[in-house]
């Protein structure tokens, strides 16, 4: 699975690949960093900065063009013919991009609103900022975006 770094101006587009289950982290600061990280790791940088970074191997640094951050993700969905597979949307926690484990129903009671803990059965609970995410009505919509979004790939 590809793993990715994006620069500071694609926070968004970021979650977005984090929704669809790819490693992608996003460091928000100096430009240095970002290149660093992408080396030492393997991540393929994706930047939108058009002299960006000549000296990085090539293949291993989008340019992304868009504006809209649905719009970079097809772009990158695109370019690299990423997959989408069903079971890892929302495998990967949105804020800070650990992976999801699976929780138990009681153990997240009271981090959760009421009317959730009731009505739902499936937590998944992330292990660094330890927030907790349900199949519900967020995943849902984000499933039927990504779905439209991707409709003609
Ligand atoms: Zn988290």
């Amino acid at each position: 699975m590809e793993r990715f770094v994006a620069d500071r101006m694609l926070g968004k587009l970021a979650r977005w690949l984090r929704a669809l289950g790819y490693d992608t982290l996003y460091l928000g600061g100096a430009g240095d960093e970002v290149i660093r990280r992408a080396l030492e790791e393997g991540r393929i940088l994706l930047t939108r900065n058009r002299r960006a970074h000549p000296w990085l191997r090539r293949g291993r640094v989008l340019v992304i063009t868009a504006d809209d951050p649905r719009e970079q993700l097809r772009e990158v969905v695109r370019q690299l013919r990423l997959s989408l597979a069903e079971e890892a949307l929302l495998s990967r926690c949105l804020a800070c991009n650990r992976p999801l484990v699976t929780a138990d129903k009681e153990e997240v009671r009271g981090d959760v609103p009421d009317y959730v803990w009731q009505t739902h059965a499936d937590f998944r609970r992330c292990q660094g900022c330890g927030r907790v995410f349900w199949s519900g009505s967020h995943a849902e919509n984000m499933r039927h975006r990504l779905k439209a979004d991707f409709s003609d790939l």
